[in-house]
């Protein structure tokens, strides 16, 4: 079958034909249809030192899946051949304290589906059971595909509630979007988003976010008064990496606000972190990493069947030939998510 290979330790990505996966015991076949480009892969296909950190070559990418289950290993009993799965892409061990009491996305010996063992940028993809998410037969695939980063975005927007509530999201990525979306859905007051690229201002006005400004234009101080708030915001959602981001968010929180961190800084050395800030406004400070299992996943699903549209998010879909493409675009900035077809191999 067709893969895509990080298969030595330097940069690029190789289209191979590779074996066929087969599933071993309590395990699940799925034959793909789309992937979704996440900053992880961009990571790895550069072959930066985040990326040396993580993978062992040769590996086959790609966490972001859908596909259809095509055969099912010996002790599997939940799942059908035939079944729209999306993947969980965080493998736990099932034995550490936070597994065995059920908090499973605390696992300490976590490993990544297309990062440390074989992906979903292929044909076919083997994962266990446990790690699959089963749709409802008429979901649109592509948003099936994007069911990972939507559950990043889910996770931290729902970490504190936010009816009535006046909401600050930093980074107008993907994900950034999907949560603002989402809070927006739940009841949120105002829900402001900020970004530095146009393009991604754009995505976000176009996809129903009603405040989306350009911190270097417009400070936040002065969006607040605009919109009669006197105190600050009670909900922070983190999701650029952007030291500057953070810094405006910890400025403009409320006393007893509370701040969900998702965005990734690049380094931690140049991270700020007002700590006397955080101590006399009393601030909460989660940190976020992945999605809960699998009550995120389920979230994710009652949101979508009740009509949450986050498919404008996704702006791009290449068939997977055109890798080197898609991977360009998704490397831009000027894309919202950026799918792989596998659909026509
Ligand atoms: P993305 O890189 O597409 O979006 C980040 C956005 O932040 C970009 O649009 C960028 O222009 C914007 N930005 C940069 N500087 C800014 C500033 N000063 N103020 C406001 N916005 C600024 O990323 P994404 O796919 O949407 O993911 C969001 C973040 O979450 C990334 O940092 C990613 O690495 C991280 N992430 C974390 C997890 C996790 O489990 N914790 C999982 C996936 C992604
Ligand atoms: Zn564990």
């Amino acid at each position: 079958m067709k893969a895509l290979v990080k298969r030595t330790a330097g940069p690029g990505l190789e289209l191979l034909d590779v074996p066929e996966p087969e599933p071993g015991s309590g395990e699940v076949l799925i034959r793909v249809a789309r992937t979704g480009i996440c900053g992880t892969d961009l990571h790895i296909r550069s072959w930066d030192a985040s990326a040396q950190s993580m993978v062992t070559p040769p590996v086959v990418l790609g966490h972001e899946i859908a596909g259809h289950v095509e055969a099912i290993g010996p002790g599997v009993d939940s799942i059908n051949v035939g079944d729209l799965v999306s993947v969980e892409g965080h493998i736990v061990c099932g034995r550490c304290r936070n597994c065995r009491a059920g908090r499973r996305q605390l696992c300490p010996n976590t490993k990544g589906v297309g990062v440390h063992r074989d992906g979903g940028f292929a044909e076919l993809v083997v994962v266990p059971a446990g790690n699959v998410w089963r749709h409802r037969a008429d979901l649109d695939i592509d948003v099936a595909a994007i069911f990972d980063p939507f559950g990043n975005a889910v996770h931290s927007a729902l970490s504190f509630p936010v009816l009535g509530e006046d909401v600050l999201v930093t980074g107008a990525g993907p994900i950034g979007i999907m949560a603002a979306l989402v809070v927006r859905h739940a009841g949120a007051r105002h829900v402001v988003v900020t970004d530095v690229s146009e393009y991604r201002l754009e995505l976000a006005r176009k996809t129903g976010v009603t405040e989306a400004v350009n911190p270097m234009d417009k400070d936040l101080h002065v969006v607040m008064k605009d919109l009669g708030m006197k105190e600050g915001f009670d909900v922070g959602l983190e999701m650029s990496g952007a030291p500057a981001a953070l810094s405006s968010m910890l400025d403009t929180m409320a006393n007893g606000g509370r701040i969900a961190l998702l965005g990734l800084p690049g380094s931690t050395t140049d991270a700020p972190f007002d700590w006397m800030k955080t101590i006399t406004s009393m601030l909460t400070i989660k940190g976020i990493y992945g999605r809960e299992m699998y009550e995120t996943w389920y979230a994710m699903s009652v949101l979508v069947n009740a009509g949450l549209d986050i498919s404008p998010v996704i702006t791009h879909r290449f068939p997977y030939h055109q890798f080197e493409e898609a991977f360009d675009t998704a490397q831009s900035g000027k894309c919202g998510k950026v799918l792989l077809d596998w659909s026509e191999v």
